[in-house]
């Protein structure tokens, strides 16, 4: 098995789901005790947070180059970055640490593409539905996909939930309902599934209250992380 090192922390709520999941999915392939091979940095979200709403890229993507690094001299072989956002310094990350990094956007896209999905709606952070840089554009240009986001009040909505209560660990009803109102519109204008495109979304939205089918990118993200990690999945 390989070892994966994982950059979370973006929010922990959301860290704590892919732990669950990376184990899960060792454990369902080989059975028995076996468990995933991990290294974790989970940074303080705090700052992380504030630096991304001051556009401070820079400074966030530098603590993130360092825990890339130490994760390789870890013993990482690869790396997962567990938030779509922190995926606009992917390249630079991976970079600094020297080691390839399982991109959410190629997990994501490749589960699309094998449901014959055409025009997807994204859901995440204002940053990751406003700025093509992050996964929009690499779903669009690598997946061939149309993807379409809320209006600017819905894009407001969306990121004011995940930064207010998602990940402070609140799971609202009030907001279900918001939030399923945005996916509704989203099909009326011909979206044929919903990304949840942010890796806490999947704590409030499901295929049970969803009106598209929902494709969770902490799930795909796992899923993808698990064959590289059991040598069937290869980084791009
Ligand atoms: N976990 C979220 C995401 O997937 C948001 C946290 C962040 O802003 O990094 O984008």
């Amino acid at each position: 098995m390989k070892i994966l090192g994982v950059l979370g922390g973006m929010s922990w709520e959301s860290t704590a789901i892919y732990y669950r999941l990376l184990n899960q999915g060792v454990a369902a392939r080989l059975g028995g005790l076996h468990s995933a091979e991990l290294r974790l940095h989970s940074v303080d979200f705090a700052r992380m947070a504030a630096q991304q709403a001051v556009a401070d890229w820079d400074a966030a993507f530098t603590t993130l180059e360092h825990a890339a690094r130490g994760l390789a001299s870890a013993g990482a072989q690869g790396l997962l970055l567990a938030t779509n956002t922190m995926h606009k310094g992917a390249d630079r990350i991976a970079a600094a640490a020297g080691l390839p990094l399982l991109h959410i956007a190629d997990a994501t896209g490749v589960a699309l593409q094998s449901a014959g999905i055409q025009h997807a709606a994204l859901l995440g952070t204002r940053f990751t539905m406003e700025d093509d840089a992050i996964v929009r554009g690499r779903l669009q240009q690598r997946f061939g996909l149309k993807v379409t986001v809320p209006d600017a009040a819905g894009r407001a909505l969306m990121h004011r939930i995940v930064f207010e209560e998602l990940c402070r660990g609140q799971v609202l009803s009030a907001s279900r309902e918001d939030v399923v109102g945005l996916i509704a519109e989203q099909e009326r204008q011909g979206a044929q599934a919903v990304i949840l495109g942010c890796t806490e979304i999947g704590m409030l939205i499901n295929d049970a209250c969803s009106p598209l089918p929902t494709f969770d990118t902490s799930e795909v993200h796992a899923a993808a992380a698990v064959d590289w990690m059991l040598g069937d999945g290869s980084p791009s």
